[in-house]
């Protein structure tokens, strides 16, 4: 996991999508810093960042890292928080994780980056954001979402091959786009 990413630049003055970290893949995650940060909880994206597309189980060397660094570092909850819809539980069960998953107000349907779906997170864990650390592998849902609510943010690399409609909408040329054009600044 690459330091505190642009810790030159204070968070306040950083565009909402540019992460404290970043890592190569969760296995890369440097949970110790985390830690020393004051962070308790873990909020950790699904797709593409615990599993690769079209896998039903996450693997067994994901689910023996993050149960060793659950109990290594003392961490207070660790937590599956995802834009998919499908039922999840049997990968929360894996690394004994609360899933979070969109949900409908009013007739909106909220989802990352949407605030009040890392709200809903906090409240029902008791934590403050400053407390919270959002894992993922997309700048808007993942980092600009955690940033947004105050949270810590690592940006992983997606796990093996982009989903069909990431492809389409260009997501990775964008979110490159975006950071390249930040960091010539
Ligand atoms: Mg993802």
């Amino acid at each position: 996991m690459k330091p505190l990413y642009l810790a030159s630049i204070p968070k306040s003055k950083r565009p909402l999508f540019v992460p404290d970290f970043a890592a190569e893949s969760i296995l890369d995650v440097d949970f110790a810093a985390i830690r020393k940060l004051g962070v308790k909880h873990l909020l950790i994206d699904l797709d593409l960042t615990l599993r690769k597309k079209m896998t039903r189980k996450l693997e067994p060397a994901i689910i023996e890292y993050l149960t060793i660094t659950m109990k290594k570092h003392g961490f207070s909850s660790l937590n599956i928080a995802s834009n998919n819809m499908l039922d999840l539980s049997g990968y929360g069960n894996s690394i004994k994780a609360k899933v979070f998953q969109p949900f409908w107000k009013r007739l909106v349907l909220i989802r990352k980056p949407h605030r009040l779906f890392f709200d809903r997170i906090t409240k029902t864990l008791g934590a403050d954001p400053k407390e919270c650390v959002m894992i993922g592998d997309k700048l808007r849902g993942d980092v600009f979402g955690g940033n947004q609510a105050g949270m810590y943010t690592v940006h992983v690399k997606p796990k093996g091959q982009d989903y069909w409609y990431d492809l389409i909408l260009f997501t990775r040329y964008r979110e490159r786009r975006s950071l390249s054009r930040h960091h010539k600044k």
